[in-house]
């Protein structure tokens, strides 16, 4: 048996709050929401974080995301939604099956703060950053 808690999940051996499943995705209720509605939508096939994917299981699983922000949109009807996933422990993952979390967003008192995200622009000059561009995208071309 597997000890990936979201295979489990998927397989029924642990109970969910299930809200959509198909050949590829499954998505159910986030046990520790942090706003209601907190949605989790993973894929089937285990892969540990985005650096797994092929691009046809990212294709695959990329395409249901608008099916499971527009329930969400029309069930809570939410004055925004955020979209966020974490890859790796230093980035905030804690379990280590791909999810991407589905956070409706009421007001700015709701509970999700994402007021630490502070910019840190100016530690960076824009040449540095144009450098920084041409790098990736000479590794990307390679
Ligand atoms: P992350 O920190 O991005 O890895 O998020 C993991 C998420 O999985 C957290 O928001 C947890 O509340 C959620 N979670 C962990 N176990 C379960 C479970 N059995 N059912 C539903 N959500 C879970
Ligand atoms: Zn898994």
């Amino acid at each position: 048996m597997t000890s990936c808690i979201f295979c489990q999940i998927i397989e029924g051996s642990i109970p969910s709050a299930k809200i959509y499943e198909d050949e590829h995705v499954y998505a159910f209720m986030d046990i520790m929401p942090v706003t209601k509605g907190h949605v989790l939508l993973i894929p089937k096939k285990h892969v540990e974080n985005i650096y797994d994917f092929t691009e046809e299981d990212a294709a695959n699983f990329f395409a249901r995301a608008p099916k499971v922000a527009n329930a969400l949109k029309d069930y809570f009807k939410p004055a925004g939604l955020n979209l966020l996933q974490n890859n790796g422990a230093p980035a905030g993952q804690t379990v280590f099956h791909y999810h991407l979390h589905f956070i409706p967003r009421y007001d700015e008192t709701d509970g999700f703060d994402l007021s630490t995200w502070q910019t840190k622009q100016n530690e960076w000059t824009p040449d540095q950053i144009q450098e920084l561009a041409t790098n990736i995208r000479t590794s990307l071309e390679a």
